[in-house]
């Protein structure tokens, strides 16, 4: 998969073989998904469509390397909500504040 925002690739840690990355990529079944593997310096997540999108009950597989996570989330365009297995890792004030000034103040400049 390539990073949605700069096209860098990121890749299975365990597995190189192109075939073996587009069957988990594809995957639906629970365990099998691309969210459930372990990629090189970035996240490929699956993430569902909700109500009000044109998308509506689509399953999408998006990637994000690790370069433009840290870079989204100084900007406020990714949310930090907690660590999935770490909770003293809890969200900070600094992502909360650059979240609601991209979301809520922008529109005032
Ligand atoms: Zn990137």
């Amino acid at each position: 998969m390539k990073c949605i925002c700069c096209n860098k690739k990121i890749e299975l840690v365990m597995e190189d073989d192109r075939a073996k990355q587009e069957e988990i990529v594809f995957s639906t079944e629970k365990n099998k998904k691309a969210d459930c593997q372990m990629w090189l310096d970035g996240i490929v997540a699956n993430t569902y469509c909700g109500y009000g999108s044109s998308y509506d009950g689509a399953q999408l597989v998006m990637a994000i390397c690790d370069n433009c996570i840290e870079s989204r989330l100084e900007s406020g365009h990714i949310a930090y909500i907690g660590h999935s297995f770490i909770p003293e890792f809890n969200v900070s004030i600094e992502h909360r504040r650059n979240w609601r000034r991209i979301n809520n103040l922008d529109e005032l400049i």
